[in-house]
């Protein structure tokens, strides 16, 4: 055990040391290698194991090394990964169908990541107005908050000047609205509104639900204007609050919808959904990518629906949800540094009255991983595999990491 763990302790600091010389110096990470991963555990080279409770920031939603996504990617290998857009293969429209029936809107366009699927949304919105001949409905309304992806486009439509700052100029005419005021809202949509775009959850921003009045006056501002809606779905949809999409739990009515993270279990895809109105301005040649919707993210996307269709699983996210926010609900009365609980299905978002990083480390320190978003909110994002049993294993872990980082 011992040389095992020298062993594996070495291989952290070299690991750290060579991405320090030769890795983007943009993340803080952890001081920590995961080598495996089990379920819902990720484990160290020297046997630490961890309870992951944000799943590589929603995306592992099926956990660690599942056998049947495993096995389904090994034998997709073996048999055909990539051909490109340039010719058909069989998966593409099987995955497209599925995903058509789930969120009621009628084609996908295929990508890698949430950006890439929110940069999609936004291109395919001004399209649909320049096929019109409305070539001046070129503007974005957005919300304070938002967080859309790293990329030029996604990035003008994200709020937070520390993202934004260092980029600009970033895309004009974008216009941000506060989710939690809606009295100038109204103002914002006019005539020259290409589209409204939202995360129906927003997620980096502090796990805040849009509220329903908000969500009212979202649908009569595009049905007074015409202004097109874009559902950024990327962190709260493919089911992590039960309906496949949370904009309907709203009543929202989007006529793009961006998809990332859990979809692909952990093989990177992205999808824009569209609207059949919207696609029919789409022309060859307007779009695409090298990798989209290729045959290794496809299965990989096929097996997570096919997980996400049982019902063994939909009864037990279920409950597992219920135990979760029902216990997070009794910490806030034990916990008076726990000034609101947020969120839906599987995804919470706990508001300290304190910043947030000190208690991400004391879990960190007891086992559990989690994340802060918003300087002062804890964020789980767990895989969709837990059980009541993980959420009554995680709780006490959690609360202890509070008190601590509280005191820190
Ligand atoms: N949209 C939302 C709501 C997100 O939460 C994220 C990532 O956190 C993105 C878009 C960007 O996704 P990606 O990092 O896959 O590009």
């Amino acid at each position: 055990m011992e040389s095992v763990m020298t062993t594996s302790s070495t291989l952290a600091t070299s690991v750290q040391e060579q991405e320090a010389q030769h890795v983007l110096q943009v993340y803080r990470r952890t001081p920590v290698v995961f080598e495996r991963g089990e379920g819902v555990y990720l484990l160290t080279g020297d046997g630490r194991r961890y309870l992951d409770f944000i799943s590589g920031v929603g995306v592992a939603s099926l956990g660690h090394a599942h056998a049947g996504l495993a096995d389904a990617i090994a034998t997709q290998a073996r048999t055909l990964l990539h051909t490109s857009n340039l010719f058909f293969h069989p998966l593409q429209a099987e995955v497209a169908t599925a995903l058509a029936a789930r969120t009621g809107l009628d084609r996908a366009f295929f990508c890698n990541s949430g950006a890439e699927a929110v940069e999609t949304c936004l291109k395919f919105a001004r399209r649909y107005w320049h096929t019109q001949g409305a070539t001046h409905r070129t503007k974005y309304v957005a919300f304070t908050h938002s967080f859309h992806g790293r990329t030029m486009g996604a990035l003008s439509v994200t709020w937070d000047e520390h993202y934004r700052g260092p980029f600009q100029p970033l895309i004009p005419q974008v216009v941000f609205a506060d989710p939690n005021d809606i009295s100038g809202f109204d103002a914002l949509v006019d005539d020259n509104t290409a589209a409204i775009i939202l995360e129906p959850i927003q997620g980096e921003g502090g796990v805040r639900p849009i509220p329903a009045a908000t969500a009212a006056a979202i649908e009569a501002a595009c049905a007074r204007t015409g202004a097109l809606l874009i559902c950024d779905e990327v962190q709260s949809g493919s089911g992590r609050t039960g309906p496949f999409l949370y904009s309907k739990t709203l009543g929202l009515t989007p006529d793009l919808v961006a998809l990332g993270k859990a979809l692909g279990a952990g093989v990177p895809v992205g999808v824009a959904m569209f609207t059949n109105a919207v696609a029919a301005a789409a022309k060859p040649g307007d779009h695409g990518s090298t990798y989209g919707g290729n045959l290794l993210a496809c299965r990989a996307v096929l097996v997570f629906l096919e997980a996400l269709d049982s019902p063994a699983v939909a009864a037990s996210m279920a409950a597992a949800s219920a135990r979760l926010f029902a216990g997070l609900n009794e910490m806030r009365q034990r916990v008076p540094a726990i000034r609101e609980v947020r969120g839906a299905g599987l995804i919470a978002g706990i508001d300290l009255s304190f910043e947030a990083t000190p208690v991400v480390a004391a879990a960190f320190e007891r086992g559990l991983l989690i994340n802060r978003t918003s300087s002062t909110v804890v964020r789980l994002l767990p895989p969709y595999i837990i059980t009541p049993a993980d959420v009554d294993a995680a709780l006490p872990l959690l609360e202890a990491a509070i008190v601590a980082g509280g005191n820190s």
